[in-house]
């Protein structure tokens, strides 16, 4: 304890502050919207910003970890009450023997807190794995090595272990900490035991030390290593390349949108502008969707940068830290990654690339709601580097500023390489479509048809349903009773068999066809399905679309055919890069799936691609509908006849003369943003205005009510106070009205100006809104559920 300690009134612990104390602002990633200063007593100090420390916090002085924000602090500046008598609580330890996030990383997280609302604390936390903060999967090795003096020693070494000991530390020159050698390789050596070592130990004739080590494991599963030959670049990669080489030699920040079709040799373009960037001395991040970090995207970096690290979901904790460390220490000259890559700790960063830009995967929904594409252009800016943001549909946000903002230009890739031709498109109508026995079949005729060419050419087909699960809903047909989710607002998605602990399927023993169990896709809550319907005793019945139901449909129809399915139900990390691997090398015929097939991979036999159902997207209350639907059908529609063979696309829907879906089929993306920019003018909508959604949630009604209405009596109060003009909807009950349990309402705010939204929530900040409400601020929502 330190010196300067005494107990106050209530128990804690506070010191005196006086001149010549060591004051640090500390942030914590729970709890409250605040920052607090505590005295570094002088054996722990120096502390800097991005280290962690222990300090006792609140009433009862419970041991919490924060992150230090800043260092330093005079006193006069402190955060000290009055009532406490200048007195602060010390802090008890220091957690991190350096800081974990750098100067820029810092600032970075400073804007993020401000921009996405978000206590800074949550930010700093976020920004490291969990598995570096717990430091997972570091071993202390033991290292041992002979004392300085251990020859005055020597008569006290007895016994034959115990000189072999000795002797063989001498051979070895571990006279030194520098030279210790691993006590494990030793005892193998001399096939003893601890004990000699101990005893010597004891005698002081050797020293111990200890030396952290971390276990780093392969990242892409052996033997699945693809050679990729080297490429000369069209004429129109030579363009972008040139453009992006200019940019870089100015050494300031700046943005290139990479608009370039499916297979028009955007990630080539990627590479060719690291290794420029490394040539320069410097470093790159690339991001890419969690969905295209497969086995195939992560090898072909990797034959390309001898110094790589990986961060996606697929790792463990311990080689997620591994992952980390290696980019903290420097090891690592490209960290390719999802959403939370943005944030590897890579010093003299020259490019960040942002692969599928428009991506809603993007945005965290979790507090930070960051969008890594956005906050990847603010990391470039605050490094002075250069960012490349591609796509084969630019977002309608980064279009819209590639015109109004200067630091951004617009580079097109408008050829497939090869000169492989587009994939027909064809355009089933389900509405015409005969119904049978089961409902609608999934796979129309003319899909079959095709399906049967396909096979017979011993070519593969893709088969995407945007849905997971067997059906949509379990509906009794005489009385209309669905099943629906005990907490939330949903009807229940069936599944054929029970979801194990992990996510995976155990089968359940039964044989009626029924069995299964519905499960919530929002809260996770499963129940068996009754065979009859508990209201009317009728049978039930299954509704809708599901992946399951589709792989079961397939191989009806296609006895003959190798079907597997790919969803997140069915697929955990080496499994999908297995399976992956036996499509490419044509042991499996068929892929069904939902749409993490519809990205990153690369199959030359692929001849036929079927949209199941290109609505499902439309039918979400959401104005991103349209984009999202036109967005689907371009990237599948990619996956078709990426070389010589010629492919073909079917899109089956209900709705053929939606906008979304007629520009699709005829790959008109200009066409489709001029007729969806119109309308996201007329109604305010991005990317012409921002938007927040604030989403308040209770299990009590009543409270949640009076809480949305003062709430938004205080926005409208703070607009009119600082004389701010935004539109504010509702509060209004959500898309979602329930989700486990809580009721959930929505206020919705427009503005012209992100500088608006940001005033706007600045001082929402400050006031102490006083709620056991829970409240959740969404700046740039993807979508509004
Ligand atoms: P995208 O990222 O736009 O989908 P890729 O960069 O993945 O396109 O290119 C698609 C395929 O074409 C890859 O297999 C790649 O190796 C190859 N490729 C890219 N550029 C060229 C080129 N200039 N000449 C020949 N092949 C190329
Ligand atoms: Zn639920």
């Amino acid at each position: 304890m330190s010196k300067y300690q005494s107990d106050n009134l209530f128990g804690e612990k506070l010191t005196d502050v006086c001149a010549g104390n060591h004051i640090i602002r500390v942030a914590f990633d729970a709890g409250v919207d605040a920052e607090f200063d505590y005295l570094v007593p002088d054996e722990l100090w120096p502390v800097g910003i991005g280290q962690r420390v222990e300090v006792p916090f609140g009433r009862k002085n419970k041991k919490q970890t924060g992150f230090c924000v800043q260092a330093g602090i005079p006193p006069e500046k402190s955060f000290i009450s009055v009532s406490k008598a200048k007195k602060l609580k010390v802090v008890l330890s220091v957690v991190d023997k350096e800081p974990l996030l750098d100067g820029h990383l810092f600032s970075l997280a400073q804007w993020i807190s401000s921009y996405y609302v978000c206590p800074l604390g949550i930010v700093l936390s976020a920004m490291v794995p969990a598995a570096v903060k717990k430091g997972t999967g570091i071993k202390k090795e033991k290292l041992i090595y002979l004392a300085p003096d251990f020859e005055k020693l020597a008569e006290k070494i007895r016994g034959s272990k115990q000189k072999k000991i000795v002797a063989l530390l001498k051979e070895l020159g571990a006279f030194a900490a520098e030279s210790a050698v691993e006590l494990q390789g030793i005892l193998a050596e001399t096939s003893s035991t601890i004990a000699p070592v101990d005893k010597l130990a004891q005698q002081m004739i050797i020293k111990t030390i200890y030396k952290e080590v971390f276990k780093s494991l392969p990242v892409i599963p052996p033997g699945m290593m693809i050679q990729q030959q080297s490429v000369t670049l069209n004429d129109d990669q030579k363009n972008a390349l040139e453009h992006i080489k200019q940019k870089l030699d100015s050494g300031k920040f700046s943005v290139t949108v990479l608009f370039g079709v499916t297979d028009s040799g955007k990630t080539e373009v990627y590479i060719r502008a690291i290794e420029e960037v490394l040539k320069r001395g410097k470093k790159a991040i690339v991001l890419l969707p969690e969905i295209a970090l497969t086995a195939q995207t992560v090898q072909r970096f990797s034959s390309r940068f001898a110094n790589i690290a990986v961060m996606h979901s697929g790792l463990n904790a311990s080689q997620r830290n591994a992952q980390w460390q290696k980019i903290k220490n420097g090891q690592a000259d490209v960290v390719i990654g999802a959403r939370s890559a943005v944030f590897a700790p890579l010093q003299n960063l020259g490019l960040v690339v942002v692969d599928e830009e428009h991506e809603p995967s993007y945005k965290q929904d979790n507090a930070p709601r960051y969008n890594a594409r956005d906050v990847a252009v603010k990391r470039a800016q605050l490094a002075d580097a250069h960012c490349i943001l591609g796509s084969a549909t630019p977002s309608l946000e980064t279009l819209h500023n590639c015109q109004a903002k200067k630091h951004f230009a617009i580079v097109r890739l408008p050829k497939r390489v090869m000169g492989s031709s587009f994939p027909e498109m064809r355009l089933v109508d389900l509405k015409t479509s005969p119904l049978t026995g089961k409902g609608l079949d999934l796979i129309s005729k003319p899909l079959a048809e095709q399906l049967n060419i396909v096979l017979e050419r011993k070519e593969q087909a893709i088969l995407l349903l945007n849905r997971r699960g067997y059906s949509n809903f379990v509906f009794c047909p005489s009385c209309k009773y669905t099943l629906h989710c005990r907490n939330c607002d949903v009807t229940l998605t069936f599944h054929k068999m029970r979801i194990g602990d992990k996510g995976r399927f155990e089968t359940i023993l039964g044989k009626h066809i029924s069995t299964g169990s519905a499960v919530c896709h929002y809260c996770g809550s499963q129940t068996l399905v009754p065979e009859k319907c508990p209201l009317c005793g009728a049978s039930f019945i299954m509704i809708g679309f599901g992946s399951q139901r589709l792989e079961e449909e397939v191989k009806v129809k296609f006895p003959n055919a190798v079907v597997a399915r790919v969803d997140s139900d069915s697929m955990a990390g080496e499994d999908y890069y297995r399976l992956l691997k036996d499509f490419s090398e044509g042991r499996i015929n068929i892929l069904a799936g939902t749409q993490m097939l519809a990205k990153g991979l690369h199959f030359p036999n692929v001849t036929l691609v079927g949209i199941i159902s290109a609505d499902t997207s439309l039918y979400l209350p959401d104005f991103r509908a349209n984009e999202r639907t036109f967005q689907l059908i371009n990237q599948v529609a990619g996956r078709a006849g990426r070389c010589e063979k010629k492919g073909v696309v079917f899109v089956q829907t209900f709705l053929p003369d939606q906008p979304a879906i007629k520009f699709a089929m005829t790959g008109n993306f200009d066409g489709f943003i001029e007729e969806e920019l119109k309308h996201r003018k007329t109604c305010h909508l991005p990317p012409f205005w921002r938007l927040a959604s604030i989403v308040l949630m209770d299990q009590k009604f009543d409270m949640l009510e009076y809480a949305a209405k003062e709430l938004r009596e205080l926005i409208d109060s703070i607009l009119h106070q600082n004389n701010l003009e935004a539109i504010v909807r509702g509060p209004m009950p959500a898309t979602i009205s329930r989700i486990q349990r809580f009721h959930r309402m929505q206020i919705i705010v427009q503005a012209q100006t992100p500088q608006i939204l940001q005033r706007l929530f600045d001082c929402l900040r400050r006031h102490e809104i006083k709620t056991s409400t829970k409240i959740i601020i969404d700046i740039d929502p993807v979508h509004l559920l």
